[in-house]
């Protein structure tokens, strides 16, 4: 059996042309363009790209975009300031921090400084918190949400799935819970400290891995049939991007499988857009 490929880059398009469109709508109606700042500390490169990606998206469904490339030295001090000039700016939409910060600044204060409505990763408390209980989410995390969008385009039915997610961080694994908790899942999550991983990795109906590992899931241990979302990006020596899923087997065992690259990080993009828009729509109706 073949796994059939679930094309993130064919939906993300649909997704961004919707935005697009929705742009154009404002456009004619004679609204605001909607309007991200991006702000990255440091000069990591592959953060860098992101950030690229991220304003070009943006330029691509017509928003604007204002990118904020700080010192590796800037203080939490200057970075809080910043936020609370952004926060306070009724031109901007969405503020987004590019992660990791340097470890000389608190992400924590940083995530928490940014006003709950300009929220468009969705990281703050109140919306993770909103998340979690069932209230009508105002922003979604990108990633889970982008996976969510996915599933939802493929016709794939969660409800009563046992679904299995591999790792529990604050950006993906946790709130992929959440979301699969709300959409009528039976959740696992796995961690560092979990005994065991392949049997609860062979328990699953869908089963989404986010740990950072290259091939950290073996073929073997996906049960038949089952629905895989890979959400690593891994760059090996040879310049090459794969999963934490080895794909090469899994494909032959699962039902459904998102590949690396072309699945799950075009959709970050798109939902990040998506967001946005969203904001800007809500300002309407607060103006
Ligand atoms: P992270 O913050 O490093 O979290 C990794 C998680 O994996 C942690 O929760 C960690 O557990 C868990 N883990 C580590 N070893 C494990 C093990 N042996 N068994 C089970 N879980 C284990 O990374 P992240 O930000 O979630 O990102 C994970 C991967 O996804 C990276 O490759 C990243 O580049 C990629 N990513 C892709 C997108 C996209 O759009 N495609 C978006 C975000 C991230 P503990 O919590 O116990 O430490």
């Amino acid at each position: 059996m073949f796994a059939k490929i679930i094309d993130g880059k064919a939906i993300a398009k649909q997704v961004r042309q919707e935005v697009a469109e929705r742009v154009q709508r404002r456009i004619q109606c004679g609204k605001r363009v909607p309007a991200l700042a991006v702000i990255l500390l440091g000069s990591n490169p592959v953060s860098k790209i992101y950030v690229t990606n991220k304003c070009h998206a943006c330029e691509e469904v017509g928003f604007l975009s204002y990118s904020y490339f700080l010192p590796i030295t800037t203080s939490e001090t200057q970075i809080l300031s910043l936020i609370k000039e952004l926060n306070d700016n009724k031109d901007i939409d969405g503020i987004l921090i590019q992660l990791p910060l340097p470890p000389s600044i608190n992400t924590l204060h940083v995530i928490q400084a940014v006003s709950p409505l300009k929220d468009v990763d969705g990281f703050h408390p109140y919306n993770v918190g909103r998340l979690c209980t069932r209230s009508p989410a105002m922003l979604r995390p990108c990633t889970p949400l982008g996976i969510i969008t996915l599933l939802d385009r493929c016709n794939i039915d969660l409800c009563s799935l046992h679904a299995v997610v591999v790792g529990a961080s604050n950006i993906v694994g946790r709130p992929m819970s959440m979301e699969l908790l709300l959409a009528g899942c039976t959740t696992t999550v796995t961690h560092r400290f979990t005994k065991n991983l392949y049997r609860y990795v062979k328990d699953a109906d869908l089963l989404i891995v986010a740990v950072g590992k290259p091939h950290f899931i073996s073929g073997q241990w996906i049960k038949s049939g089952a629905i895989v979302i890979d959400v690593g990006i891994n760059r090996l020596k040879n310049g090459n991007i794969v999963g934490d899923v080895d794909f090469e087997e899994a494909s032959k065992i699962a039902g459904w499988i998102t590949p690396v690259p072309g699945g799950v990080g075009p959709m970050t993009v798109a939902i990040l857009i998506q967001n946005t828009l969203n904001i800007c729509e809500m300002n309407d109706k607060i103006v």
